[in-house]
């Protein structure tokens, strides 16, 4: 493990310098803890019906942005867009501070490249669950962005600088939510919500590759769980995501809710995305129960 883990490193082939980074730097994790002690401080603030649809509009619309957008655009480009609004795309999902569109998109490139190998940054199976949840963000080998993952959209000039200030969008939107709502609105709806936000998110890194259930022969831990799609807009069907990844939609079946879905498919009739990308019929199809179905006489 620790030879692969060095090749790794002095190669370049995947996120960092894995080698000397499977520890937490906790120096460089200060930004990252001071969000959840930020997220803590709203207990100090009122909590009502208003704040509550604040919080709850402030993590859905942005899970959204983050699914929809980071993953479902930049990471696999299942769908088509315009370059403006793949601008604003990139915008909305930064808003979730999980830094830029490009460094998002490049890492879990490489997560499906080698999932739940040992060079997976974050594979519950070969390095537990907190490592899968927050250890790999806290780590030396989340810092860099891995331009050699992501040279398609590294050629538009404007998504390198969102990527290399990716702190503008969220501070933009947190400074909104101050102006409008006030100090319960910031810590409320932008730490606290942001908090959850992350969380939410790190889940379809971890839970997803630990439980639920496995319809399709991914080669890897991946499951799908109802639960985890009603929390991440969909993401939650991991499974399938993981067998064919070229797809808008998630949830391949009517009943396996798919929350970013709908909303590409509204932002379809509008014309600000086209081109979503579904699933075949014959890979919908192969199943492992259907394979283990015996022939057809
Ligand atoms: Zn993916
Ligand atoms: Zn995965």
């Amino acid at each position: 493990m620790q030879v692969a883990a060095q090749q790794i490193g002095q190669t370049q082939t995947g996120p960092t310098t894995e080698a000397t980074s499977r520890q937490i730097d906790w120096v460089g994790s200060i930004p990252f803890i001071l969000m959840h002690i930020a997220a803590l401080c709203a207990f100090f603030w009122e909590f009502n019906s208003q704040i509550f649809w604040l919080v709850f509009a402030s993590y859905y619309v942005r899970m959204i942005a983050v699914t929809a957008g980071y993953h479902r655009y930049f990471s696999h480009r299942t769908y088509k867009t315009s370059r403006v609004m793949q601008f604003i795309i990139a915008f909305m999902a930064q808003t979730s501070a999980q830094k830029g569109a490009l460094w998002w998109a490049a890492n879990h490139r490489h997560h499906h490249k080698h999932s739940d190998k040992e060079e997976d940054l974050h594979s519950p199976e070969k390095h537990g669950f907190w490592w899968a949840q927050v250890g790999w963000i806290m780590s030396p080998c989340s810092v860099p962005t891995q331009w050699k993952w992501i040279q398609d959209f590294a050629k538009y000039p404007e998504l390198v600088w969102l990527n290399k200030y990716h702190l503008v969008p969220p501070t933009i939107y947190a400074v909104a939510l101050w102006l409008i709502f006030g100090w319960a609105g910031l810590f409320w709806g932008f730490f606290f919500s942001t908090m959850l936000l992350f969380h939410g998110t790190f889940v379809i890194n971890s839970l997803t590759h630990m439980f639920g259930r496995i319809r399709y022969r991914s080669g890897d831990g991946s499951r799908n769980s109802f639960l985890l799609a009603l929390i991440t807009c969909g993401e939650g069907w991991h499974n399938n995501h993981h067998y064919y990844q070229a797809t808008a939609n998630q949830g391949w079946f009517w009943w396996e809710i798919d929350l970013s879905y709908y909303t590409l498919k509204v932002a379809s009739w509008l014309g600000l995305v086209w081109d979503l990308r579904k699933p075949p019929a014959h890979i919908k199809a192969k199943t492992i129960a259907a394979e283990s179905k015996p022939a057809a006489a």
